[in-house]
């Protein structure tokens, strides 16, 4: 085990961005080898670029991938615990003449992306990965089928961003690097920042789950770090979760210098425990030293329970970041208004503020007790389902189909042939 205690993981927060211009490591773009990389990806390599993933510099090769599965530590010896992969058909390499000690134009949206040094191709058994990481072979647990869908081989690496994408409105204002992170709070003369880690428009229970936190980690500051990755019918919209989140602090129920919005590009894996070390290590390199943990963090179904990511902590080294550990906040009618499960004595009368709850409400157009959803916050709701939702806060087909990307790629003119190939474009 390595000491964790440095501050970002690994202790050097990792930039690997090429600078402005067209020289140095944009030269030769053009004769490089082309790979399509597909949202996750693209969003991967972002975060490697930006040091959100610090230690790691690029995509993972076997010893690191085998290490992390079964020991949940980098070779390093830093603790690592969700396997950051690049996973490509050995039919595509064989099209494209790739192989280990090639450089790679990895592009998105028909744009060159990052350069990649490729270290290593090779193969892991998929099932075993499934059961380290996860802790099932189930293929109805989304990770695992997230796990199932890699193509044949990995591709190891380090990554070079050559072409830093655009990130669009409203998003823009909520998107910042480690470093632009770690300066604002610097700014703001917070010292102590806990992370609330979301996909939810804040109702009432979130909203005291942070004022929770932040008395319990005597913090200065809070950080929402919503997660915007891949959308499945019915979530919340993108814009509604960061949009609300921020309304609680513009109207107010957040002192100006306690609260910011910002979001992590990341697809969820579900991983319950495993998926809150990871959760932890981010916000580490973001510049937190407290991350809030609630009930069921990032579960599933019933294959965790409920309070795994409070217990996965007591096996680990100090990460350098400490666990804020939260029991549920619901509705009770005899205190009136949002109890705290370990304070509150009327646990039969409890009201669920679940999202499942909330989302009735909103649908069936009554209008919630500003005691279970701030009135702010509703109006934020239904003006982002009328300007982003195609009328819904919820992700529909339309949606999906029509939203404008989180991310967009500028043009970036290549000097030379590339040896362009799009049939893993998705
Ligand atoms: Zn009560």
């Amino acid at each position: 085990m390595v000491d964790n205690s440095l501050s970002p993981h690994g202790g050097v927060l990792v930039e690997r961005v090429a600078p402005p211009g067209t020289s140095g490591d944009r030269a030769g773009l053009g004769s490089l080898p082309q790979l399509p990389v597909r949202d996750q990806i693209a969003r991967e390599c972002v975060n490697i670029a930006y040091g959100f993933f610090s230690p790691l510099e690029g995509f993972m090769g076997l010893s690191d991938l085998d290490s992390v599965a079964r020991e949940m530590t980098l070779e390093s010896g830093y603790i690592w615990s969700i396997p950051i992969l690049l996973d490509v058909s050995q039919d595509h390499l064989s099209v494209l003449g790739i192989g280990a000690g090639e450089r790679v134009l990895l592009t998105y949206q028909d744009q060159p992306l990052a350069t990649m040094d490729v270290w290593e191709v090779f193969t892991y058994d998929l099932e075993s990965l499934a059961q380290n990481v996860y802790g099932t072979t189930d293929s109805a647990h989304p990770g695992v089928q997230r796990t199932y869908n890699y193509h044949d081989r990995f591709m190891s690496g380090p990554i070079t961003l050559v072409n830093p994408p655009q990130i669009n409105p409203p998003f823009d204002r909520f998107w910042k690097t480690p470093r632009q992170l770690r300066q604002e709070m610097e700014d703001l003369g917070w010292s102590r920042v806990v992370a609330h880690q979301t996909r939810n428009v804040p109702h009432a229970g979130h909203e005291w789950l942070m004022k929770g936190a932040w008395l319990a980690a005597e913090a200065d500051g809070i950080l929402v770090s919503a997660v915007i990755g891949e959308k499945k019918t019915g979530d919340y919209i993108d814009e509604a979760i960061v949009l609300a989140h921020d309304r609680l602090r513009e109207a107010g129920f957040f002192r100006q210098d306690v609260h910011r919005t910002s979001t992590l590009l990341w697809d969820m894996r579900y991983a319950g425990p495993r998926e809150a070390v990871f959760h932890a290590l981010v916000r580490k390199n973001l510049g937190c030293t407290h991350h809030m943990f609630g009930r069921d963090h990032a579960g599933v179904g019933g294959y965790y329970d409920a309070y795994a990511a409070h217990k996965v902590f007591d096996q680990l080294p100090d990460l350098g970041i400490k666990s804020v550990l939260t029991l549920e906040w619901w509705y009770c009618p005899t205190c009136a208004g949002v109890a705290y499960e370990g304070l509150c004595g009327h646990q039969e009368q409890k009201q669920d503020l679940a999202g499942t709850l909330i989302r009735s409400i909103i649908q069936g157009g009554v209008e919630p007790a500003p005691t279970t959803l701030r009135r702010e916050v509703l109006e934020v709701v239904r003006d982002c389902a009328e300007k982003y939702g195609f009328g819904s806060p919820f992700v529909g087909e339309k949606y999906l189909a029509n939203r404008t990307p989180v991310m967009s790629m500028p043009k970036l003119e290549l000097n030379g042939e590339g040896a362009g190939c799009t049939c893993m474009d998705k």
